[in-house]
């Protein structure tokens, strides 16, 4: 309803970007940077480099923006943090990675195992959650896991041996779910990255048989959190979930390249993408009487989990060079207007 959209404050979502570094194949080819972060300010610059001399940056401001060289850990502090503590508390909440393929989602996400500093969002969350229970001893914990991919509107379980197509399905009451998708139960940190390498495998091996490409795939790895308090003698029970999405590509398909089933998978693409926007934006204005969460699957998939008594996060990446500035500019006005 109108009052309980009101509720909520715009503190619950927030857009954050980031920029990778220059590689060392731009480097060689001798593109130029031309984003430039102002992490204190919240700001991020865009510079033409088509345009004339006089012409102005772009400036967009951000509820946080972080530079070519952030740490993953300066990242996890100001992200997923808060998210993880109030997961831990009965609370809902989306961590997503937005942006073009090839700009730093998945090394945000998952990272890299070695060296320990270059590990993304997702095996944080794994040590965070399981070391708050650890120093939690007088309260019972149960944590379980999801692990799906949704390839052009198909829904797919990736921690399933047969990659088959599962139903979206809507119960009163209990609101959109999954049928059939498998959730296992998890007791430590370690037994988590295991479904995370197992998913992950699958998923590349279900796009060879397939024939797709992973990057035009959204996932979706969803823990969720049962904590069972005695508070006077009596139980209380409360259920978080945290669900950790590392979106398909933003890039725009050329028209005159996509054709048939590719051309399909775009519209969908941008479908989810734009949907996703659109949600967000109309979460965080006051004047929106409508979150359009069934306009797609995927915002069907997250609709317990936007909005509310939800914490959400964003977090648009971009490339620094010369030859993406039309994507990086797509990215932050999406990003923008989400916030
Ligand atoms: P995406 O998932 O958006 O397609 P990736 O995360 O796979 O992009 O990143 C593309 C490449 O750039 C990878 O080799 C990754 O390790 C590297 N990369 C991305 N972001 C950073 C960063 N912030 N610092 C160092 N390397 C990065
Ligand atoms: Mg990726």
């Amino acid at each position: 309803s109108k009052q309980e959209k009101n509720s909520k404050n715009d503190e619950c979502v927030k857009v954050v970007v980031r920029c990778r570094p220059l590689n060392s194949k731009e480097k060689e080819d001798g593109r130029t940077q031309v984003v430039f972060v102002n992490q204190s300010r919240g700001e991020i610059s865009v510079t033409n480099p088509k345009g004339d001399s006089a012409e102005a940056p772009k400036v967009f401001t951000f509820d946080s923006t972080f530079e070519p060289e952030v740490e993953q850990e300066t990242v996890y502090k100001n992200t997923a943090y808060p998210i993880v503590e109030s997961v831990l508390e009965g609370y809902n909440g989306t961590i997503f990675a937005y942006g073009q393929t090839g700009t730093g989602k998945t090394h945000t996400m998952e990272g890299k195992d070695e060296p320990k500093h270059l590990r993304g969002i997702i095996p944080r969350t794994f040590d965070h959650i399981f070391r708050s229970i650890k120093g939690t001893p007088n309260v019972q914990f149960l944590v379980r896991v999801s692990f799906l991919e949704l390839y052009n509107e198909e829904i797919r379980d990736l921690l399933q041996k047969n990659i088959k197509k599962l139903e979206l399905r809507e119960k009163p009451g209990s609101g959109v779910y999954v049928k059939d998708l498998s959730t296992f139960m998890i007791q430590d940190q370690e037994e988590l990255r295991e479904k995370l390498l197992h998913g992950r495998e699958n998923r590349a091996v279900g796009a060879t048989q397939m024939n797709q490409d992973s990057s035009r795939s959204h996932s979706i790895f969803a823990i969720t959190i049962e904590r069972c308090d005695i508070v006077n003698g009596e139980s209380h029970i409360r259920v978080g979930k945290l669900n950790l999405v590392d979106l398909a590509g933003s890039e725009r398909q050329s028209k005159t390249q996509a054709t048939g089933s590719r051309l399909k998978e775009a519209i969908n693409i941008n479908q989810s993408l734009t949907t996703l926007g659109n949600v967000i934006s109309s979460l965080i204005d006051p004047k929106a009487t409508h979150v359009p969460y069934r306009d797609s699957k995927l915002t069907r998939l997250l609709q317990d989990s936007l909005g509310g008594n939800t914490k959400t996060v964003m977090v648009a990446n971009v490339g620094p060079a010369d030859f993406n500035y039309d994507e990086t500019i797509s990215t932050l006005r999406y990003a923008h207007r989400a916030k």
